[in-house]
């Protein structure tokens, strides 16, 4: 079994960049070049389930978390 080309479309991964999901970038704004800080897990469903993912947010977006 290949993971190839046909993968179905992931409505979350389309709204969420692949570096956010990765910790590479904030969750939030998509700062990448700013210290970056754990901001717990996300879930996003995809074709085999629920996926989660542990995100990072920039010092900004840190300072307003918790309030969602
Ligand atoms: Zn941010």
């Amino acid at each position: 079994m290949s993971k190839a080309a046909s993968t179905a479309p992931d409505v979350a991964h389309q709204r969420i960049s692949i570096a956010r999901l990765h910790g590479e970038a904030c969750i939030d704004c998509g700062a990448v070049h700013q210290r970056l800080f754990p901001a717990g897990t996300l879930r996003t469903m995809t074709e085999r389930g629920a996926r989660v993912w542990s995100v990072v947010t920039c010092t900004l977006h840190q300072a307003r978390g918790g309030a969602r």
